[in-house]
């Protein structure tokens, strides 16, 4: 699940053609994720996430988990879902 967006600040050091240190700032930012499968929080940069993903219309998997094997799970489970939705239309 998505949490937040975190945004850093990195410092950097130039030396400039005159010998004179230039202090300068990066600002990046961070998304802060909650593994679907083991609940862990873990963050990605957000140049490596798709923008879209931001979001918890996704699930998201760390880097320890299998995204694989959890997008499995997550089918059974939907399948069950839809296994009840359709008996609960049952009248007994
Ligand atoms: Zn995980």
């Amino acid at each position: 699940m998505f949490i937040e967006t975190l945004k850093t600040m990195k410092l950097y050091k130039r030396e400039s053609k005159l010998g004179t240190m230039h202090n300068y700032h990066r600002k990046n930012l961070i998304y802060v994720f909650k593994c679907d499968a083991c609940s862990e929080t873990f963050m990605r940069p957000k140049s490596k996430v798709d923008p879209g993903r931001a979001s918890n219309d996704y699930k998201h998997v760390c880097n320890k988990c299998d995204s694989k094997k959890f997008a499995q799970s997550v089918g059974v489970k939907m399948r069950n879902v839809y296994k009840l939705d359709a008996s609960s239309t049952k009248t007994l």
